[in-house]
């Protein structure tokens, strides 16, 4: 067994076991790197020697330290929207190039304190704005289980370096579907959890009110024991909720008595008739193991993209007012000051940014607020009440993660609407603040599909618990073989 296929389970056991160095754990990862990512391209930033001296510091840990730590030695690849003061952070903006934030997030921190080591910076949609991660910047990402597709966006440098067995588990972020929807493309597990549960304290502000950031691994445990260690209250974050973790949950493999909700709004027009299919297939599975599918409605969906794409560029227009040209990164001096701000973020930020600080400025502006922003905000209160309702009659919630699988570079970045229709099945749970986690359902033809589980507010651990047993249940495919030739 090759060091870079063991996963954050396994690798922290024999590190705290000292049957595994966290040292040669690290040289495997960037030998791994090496090898993989001139095709995949999954960091903007990678930082070998910063890696190797944490892993020195664990590796000189007494064993009674080491011991308690989560994640020893555990190598993590963090989404490029999140402070660091080991390398840069760009957001995958220019305006932002080579900019180094004088703090940690707070999940960065948390990561170190439990013992994990951040191997780099992944790759993302400028501003986590995207579906594909062809809107970096900098440059694209492949998808490895096949290189002339997406990975997914705008956390798809994550889930890909994750698929590539880059790192075992690495940090996205999910506005509207930025860690399932990529995790779904790739045959990874990706968590985004409830709103408020994880600090957000450092994490570059894309639409403040829906922003989470969440695990990416390759299986449901070892995403459970990164978002343990992310998650819980931080004084730091205004939003962040006190409520305690429920660790205790214990695994199970009876679904009888367990009640699946299937929305008819998520199984309808517009999905690929394939996804549907393993949809189906899956459900028929999980009524054999005697779990309980309960039909029911979320009326309110087909109205969720207009009222995403309200907000979401509402809250943008006003985060993304901060990068002037005065505070960070980059600045195109002018003769006066309106001219240097004009021209610093023209030249910036790129065309999506641009078009959703237009379009979330215009939906914000006197005269037109009512009719569309208030009319968002409406309808987002509609769709919490629609999962209440739900999880009464259900325990969890199961859809398709996304309409489709990995498409082909360039196949949407033209038509901004078929890039949003996208996020269909994933920006309800971001409006509703509500917990979801795609996990791999097999392969459909060369690439991956996933499926989505919703559960209540706070319920993260029951969530995982029932995605396990899925997990365990659905065969798994051996993982791509990238830079392995
Ligand atoms: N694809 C969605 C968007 O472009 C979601 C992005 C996200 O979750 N960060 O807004």
């Amino acid at each position: 067994m090759n060091i870079h296929e063991l996963g954050v389970h396994d690798l922290a056991s024999r590190i705290r076991s000292k049957e595994l160095s966290a040292s040669e754990t690290i040289s495997a990862i960037f030998d791994r790197i090496e090898d993989a990512e001139p095709t995949i391209r999954a960091f903007l930033h990678l930082n070998a020697d910063y890696a190797h001296m944490r892993a020195k510091a664990i590796d000189q840990l007494p064993a009674n330290e080491l011991a308690n730590l989560p994640l020893a030695g555990v190598p993590v690849a963090v989404k490029d929207n999140m402070a660091t003061v080991s390398m840069p952070t760009t957001a995958g903006s220019k305006i932002l190039s080579g900019y180094m934030s004088p703090y940690n997030a707070t999940v960065v921190d948390r990561l170190e304190a439990a013992g994990a080591v951040i191997v780099g910076k992944t790759n993302l949609d400028e501003f986590a704005m995207g579906s594909s991660t062809e809107h970096s910047a900098y440059h694209i990402t492949c998808n490895p289980w096949d290189i002339g597709r997406v990975p997914g966006g705008s956390s798809g440098g994550s889930a890909a370096a994750v698929a590539a067995q880059m790192v075992p588990a690495a940090l996205g972020s999910d506005t509207g579907g930025s860690i399932r929807q990529p995790a779904s493309y790739c045959g990874v597990t990706g968590l985004k959890p409830t709103y408020g549960r994880v600090s957000r304290y450092g994490l570059i502000a894309f639409a403040s009110s829906l922003d989470q950031i969440g695990p990416l691994a390759r299986n449901v445990e070892d995403a459970r024991l990164l978002y343990e260690v992310i998650a819980g209250h931080d004084p730091l974050d205004a939003t962040s909720l006190p409520d305690a973790l429920d660790s205790s949950l214990k695994p199970f493999d009876d679904w009888r008595g367990i009640r699946i909700g299937i929305p008819k709004e998520y199984d309808g027009d517009g999905i690929d008739p394939l996804v549907q299919e393993r949809y189906h297939d899956v459900l028929a599975l999980l009524k054999a193991q005697g779990a309980q599918l309960v039909d029911l409605s979320l009326p309110h969906t087909h109205y969720a993209i207009s009222a995403y794409y309200l907000i979401a560029p509402a809250e943008a227009s006003s985060n993304l007012a901060r990068f002037d040209g005065v505070r960070y990164g980059l600045r195109r001096p002018s003769d006066d000051l309106l001219s240097m701000y004009e021209t610093t973020r023209a030249e910036g930020f790129g065309s999506e940014v641009i078009r959703r600080i237009l379009l979330g400025t215009y939906a914000l502006s006197a005269g037109y607020y009512d009719a569309y922003y208030l009319k968002a905000q409406k309808v987002r209160t509609l769709i919490r009440r629609d999962f209440e309702r739900a999880f009464d009659q259900a325990d969890v919630i199961l859809t398709p993660t996304t309409p489709d699988t990995a498409f082909k570079f360039g196949e949407k970045s033209r038509d901004p609407l078929q890039m949003y229709l996208s996020d269909v099945f994933t920006v309800t749970a971001n409006l509703a603040g509500i917990p979801g986690v795609s996990t791999p359902a097999g392969l459909i033809g060369d690439v991956p599909a996933g499926m989505q589980w919703l559960g209540p507010a706070l319920k993260e651990t029951r969530l995982l618990q029932i995605a396990q047993a899925f997990e365990q249940l659905w065969p798994s495919v051996p993982w791509p073989s990238v830079g392995d030739e």
